[in-house]
């Protein structure tokens, strides 16, 4: 077993990756593996395949991408090559996603072919695995995998623990906070909750995650509420992280979603 992959509760692993500290997922049953999100191209998922068989010789039956976003699905191919039975599971906006991040970086879009709008379960033979579309927060496609017998939830970017949470132009920050009070009831107080990027995290870190979020939108709405007009809203909150970081994107993204 390679050192890089840490098992986080009975057969449930992670392993980060550079460039962007992207964490990828197997779960291993009796019948095959379920792979969590596929790195940035086509030759970084070709090694992340070659690091799962030092886990397990058994196919790679599912592969879910837990959002859109270029580092977690560009890797589709590779499994594609390999098993071409495999299921690609995403939410039901994604395929577009991947063909416009594919179409950026040039290359032949493998999208999910087995698509969700709420919830998808799925059998590894002695075990089954759910994934579950929260609602949309980091973006409008966002899924979380979990596997109940494990008490495991691999979470996406909808949870980030190596910095602020990344408040993208396709976020949704009004709403995501009620992401994470969803999520926490899908917890217990011993889960392993697996982020997008960084440390492996449990309840008490997604509430208070959820905490900081809900303060983001709380803000938003009082200061459009008040007036103030977007470019200075980042000068005006007291907000939880960095202000110059929400103001990339974040607060534009609010302010549109209140309707201006
Ligand atoms: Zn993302």
């Amino acid at each position: 077993m390679a050192a890089d992959w840490s098992e986080v509760a009975d057969r449930c692993w992670v392993r980060r990756y550079e460039p962007y500290d992207v964490s990828c997922g197997v779960v291993t049953g009796a019948d095959g593996l379920l792979v969590v999100d596929t790195r940035c191209s086509l030759d970084e998922g070709r090694e992340l395949l070659g690091d799962i068989r030092t886990l397990s010789p058994l196919p790679v039956r599912v592969v879910v991408n837990t959002h859109a976003h270029f580092d977690h699905v560009l890797g589709n191919g590779a499994f594609r090559e390999a098993y071409p039975d495999v299921l690609l599971v995403g939410h039901e906006t994604v395929p577009d996603g991947v063909r416009e991040e594919a179409g950026l970086k040039g290359m032949e879009p493998v999208p999910p072919d087995t698509l969700l709008a709420s919830v998808w379960t799925g059998d590894l033979g002695d075990r089954y695995v759910e994934a579950v579309h929260p609602g949309r927060g980091h973006s409008a496609g966002d899924v979380v995998i979990r596997v109940p017998d494990a008490d495991v939830v691999y979470a996406g970017d909808i949870v980030e623990s190596s910095g602020p949470p990344s408040y993208g132009t396709d976020c949704w920050p009004l709403e995501w906070p009620q992401q994470l009070e969803f999520l926490a009831t899908l917890l217990s107080d011993g889960s392993a909750v697996v982020p997008g990027h960084g440390a492996v995290v449990d309840k008490d870190f997604v509430l208070g995650q959820r905490v900081d979020l809900a303060d983001v939108a709380g803000q938003l709405q009082t200061l459009y509420a008040e007036g103030v007009p977007v470019d200075e809203a980042a000068a005006r909150g007291t907000w939880p992280y960095p202000a110059e970081w929400l103001g990339r994107a974040g607060i534009p993204r609010g302010y549109e979603q209140l309707g201006g």
